[in-house]
């Protein structure tokens, strides 16, 4: 059965663009008979807010867009990130890291990834890292890369992963106990979601979504990465550029089923586009 999921992070409100990806999951779900899941990304307490949950929620009522089950919480579900980076650890996979985002930015060495400069390495293989300095733990990526790895989107097709791209991506930050790569693999497959509907924003990423998935032994789904909205301006929608939020059509009566109606057919508003990559 297919199962898919709607991910969102309650660090702000959604807009638009939230409201076309979730479209999208809940659409491909339903139309196979499948299952759509709601999970709210929180891992990360400082940015996360409990009225943007409760706004998230509100939303997706208002586009008529019905979840399956509970709503998962993954600041409920540190715990199986704990084991799973306790499993990568056990195999020395990883390592600690000391280094701030300064330190990494002024690194001469520091190449340029798919999400900004790639981790120069400056830790790994300490001889006696000191733990109770803040750290977080990194993934040595050329280490745990070996076998060649493969993943399919249905828009793309078939796809060689790269996770040395990303370079030794973070698995545990300093602040949170997990970070997006590992809850977002771990969760995934604990789920049984069968297709991981999102963002072409988050291809890159799948690649380490890949190799995590080979090393701690988890299922890989199909994926589908979208095309992302555009404003007037041509450039992606974001809130920070002024795009509405959800919440504030929602306040001013739009309909939001109505709305939801036309991205299904791929109707998009006025002075809203296709991202061109
Ligand atoms: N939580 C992520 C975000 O809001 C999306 C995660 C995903 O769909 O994989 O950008």
């Amino acid at each position: 059965m297919i199962v898919t999921r709607f991910a969102p992070s309650p660090t702000g409100l959604l807009h638009l663009g939230h409201a076309w990806s979730a479209v999208q999951a809940h659409g491909f779900a339903r139309a196979g008979g499948g299952r759509f899941l709601l999970r709210i990304e929180d891992i990360d307490g400082t940015r996360s807010r409990v009225e943007h949950v409760e706004a998230i929620l509100r939303d997706l009522e208002w586009l008529g867009l019905d979840w399956d089950g509970e709503v998962t919480f993954q600041s409920r579900r540190l715990n199986h990130y704990a084991d799973a980076l306790e499993r990568l650890r056990a195999m020395g996979l990883l390592y600690p890291c000391f280094c701030t985002r300064a330190d990494i930015a002024a690194s001469a060495a520091a190449p340029h990834g798919p999400e900004g400069p790639v981790y120069p390495g400056t830790c790994r293989g300490l001889a006696a890292p000191d733990l109770s300095r803040p750290h977080c733990w990194r993934l040595d990526v050329a280490k745990a890369h070996g076998e060649e790895l493969w993943w399919h989107d249905a828009f793309s097709g078939w796809r060689r992963a790269e996770p040395a791209a990303h370079g030794d991506v973070v698995l545990a930050r300093k602040d949170a106990p997990a970070s997006y790569h590992l809850a977002v693999t771990v969760d995934d497959a604990a789920q049984g979601v069968t297709h991981v509907v999102r963002g072409r924003d988050l291809f890159a990423a799948t690649d380490v979504h890949r190799l995590l998935q080979a090393l701690l032994d988890l299922p890989v789904p199909e994926y589908r990465h979208h095309p992302l909205l555009a404003g007037a301006d041509g450039a992606r929608l974001a809130k920070r550029h002024g795009a509405p939020s959800l919440q504030a059509m929602r306040l001013a009566g739009e309909d939001g089923r109505a709305l939801a109606e036309k991205l299904r057919a791929g109707e998009l508003p006025v002075g809203i586009a296709l991202l061109k990559d």
